[in-house]
């Protein structure tokens, strides 16, 4: 704290890892001595760059590029690209951090990182967004590459950006070469890289539920969100016969209690994918109740999923949400609830997923994408989904084996000692470095 005062969303990242650990390591001693926690605490590599580029008027404008280069115990470095207005170090190194635990818990061999900018790329054209990635690539292709680290998008980073980063490095080192996932299928990408990170939140939700004798279909499900890990979640819901009651944005909340049609949905991936439109046109389009300036917690629901950014869900909302009749709050969203939202839901003893476990599957596809690019071989949509599904229930049963308490399961517990211990283990065994 006293090196990073101004950096919150990290401590309390970390914080909440570290207290959560305590009771499972404060006897090994041989952690202590060999500064694990320091070590983990503090990134092997930050590179900050300047990003300038020119807009359609002609002005040159200047942003701020990063990239963190958390931990390298298990792997490569690994994790997302987040362009949005709020980027700054403290956030990237709260991701990085959580990435770190979150890749180790996965079963694949990968490092921890997180990288960005302060770009909006929201209003701008095609054109803005692609000479504004090929300028923060043109500094970003010296610090990356397949087995060194490898990117891949988040919030503002999708499909359209991660082909001009991709190209642009391409160009720069002249080869072809798995350096970013989330790539075209065309062009190296895995099939369901993009339903990934819904899908496999999707699949852990039902783990949970299936613990507890229950099931999907015909719970109402409150979504955050209408990007990327939001969309395929409430994809993959609706057409297992579950009620996705809400979807958001920045903006506010759209909120149909009967549950979107697959119709709806549909009109929604044209509007926020081709058009990239606003949700409340999407509540105009089918008449639907629209809720300005509000998140979606209010609704009555049985699942929440948070899906659009971190510290979206709090106190407050997780008490209304308990109070509406839900019982299982899963983050898709990194760090989706606040601190003392976590607080209460785990004392509460409702089922509750920190996003390190239940948003992995977009990475762990990450992680098979680099496979396949490596063998120069594509697997088909069954494979990688027979793939992603052992990974989700692999996750979760180290959740169960670290968080059991009596019949409840702690999955907070679970999923920081599981991803500690892989990433302490394999700190020890590679000496002070
Ligand atoms: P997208 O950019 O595709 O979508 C983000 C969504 O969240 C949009 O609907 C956006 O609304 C909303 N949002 C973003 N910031 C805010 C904010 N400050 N307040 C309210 N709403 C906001 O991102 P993703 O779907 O990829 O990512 C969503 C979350 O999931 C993030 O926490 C990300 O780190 C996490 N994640 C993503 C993975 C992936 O594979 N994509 C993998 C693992 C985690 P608007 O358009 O109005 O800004």
């Amino acid at each position: 704290r006293r090196r990073d005062p101004d950096q919150p969303e990290f401590h309390q990242a970390t914080g909440a890892v570290l207290r959560t650990l305590w009771p499972d390591i404060r006897h090994r001693q041989e952690l202590f001595e060999a500064g694990i926690l320091e070590r983990l605490l503090e990134p092997e590599r930050v590179i900050l760059f300047r990003v300038p580029w020119v807009d359609d008027q002609g002005r040159v404008q200047v942003n701020r590029g990063y990239r963190v280069q958390m931990n390298s115990a298990i792997g490569p470095y690994k994790g997302g690209l987040r362009f949005h207005p709020s980027v700054d170090l403290g956030i990237l190194k709260f991701l990085a951090f959580e990435q770190t635990f979150k890749n180790a818990l996965t079963t694949l061999p990968m490092g921890g990182g997180k990288g960005g900018a302060d770009f909006d790329p929201k209003g701008r054209s095609n054109g803005e967004v692609m000479r504004f990635c090929q300028s923060f690539m043109n500094e970003l292709y010296r610090h990356i590459g397949p087995d060194l680290d490898v990117p891949a998008g988040d919030i503002g980073v999708g499909a359209r950006e991660v082909g001009y980063l991709f190209g642009q490095y391409k160009r720069l080192r002249n080869e072809f070469t798995g350096v970013l996932t989330g790539k075209g299928f065309a062009w190296g990408g895995s099939l369901l890289r993009p339903e990934a990170t819904g899908y496999g939140l999707v699949y852990f939700v039902e783990e949970m539920l299936r613990v507890r004798g229950s099931g999907l279909e015909g719970l109402r499900v409150a979504i955050s969100g209408s990007g990327n890990v939001a969309q395929h979640a409430a994809g993959l819901l609706v057409s297992q016969g579950a009620r996705v009651v809400t979807m958001s944005d920045s903006g506010g909340t759209v909120h149909n209690p009967a549950g979107f049609t697959q119709a709806q949905w549909q009109a929604l991936m044209v509007l926020k994918n081709e058009k990239r439109g606003r949700i409340s046109e999407w509540a105009e389009q089918f008449s639907m109740r629209y809720l300005p300036g509000a998140r979606p917690w209010g609704v009555e629901c049985d699942v929440a999923l948070p899906c659009a950014t971190q510290n979206e869900l709090d106190k407050a909302d997780a008490e209304q949400l308990l109070r509406q009749g839900c019982h299982c709050v899963a983050e898709g969203s990194n760090m989706g609830c606040t601190a003392e939202a976590v607080s209460y839901l785990r004392d509460a003893r409702v089922l509750y997923a920190p996003s390190k476990a239940a948003n992995a599957g977009g990475v762990s596809v990450s992680g098979l994408e680099m496979s396949q690019n490596a063998l120069r071989l594509n697997w088909n949509e069954g494979e990688v989904d027979e793939k992603l599904h052992a990974i989700m229930h692999a996750i979760h049963g180290s959740c169960v084996k670290y968080g059991r308490e009596g019949d409840h399961i702690d999955y907070v517990r679970g999923a920081n000692v599981a991803g500690f211990i892989k990433v302490a283990e394999a700190m020890l065994a590679q000496g002070v470095v």
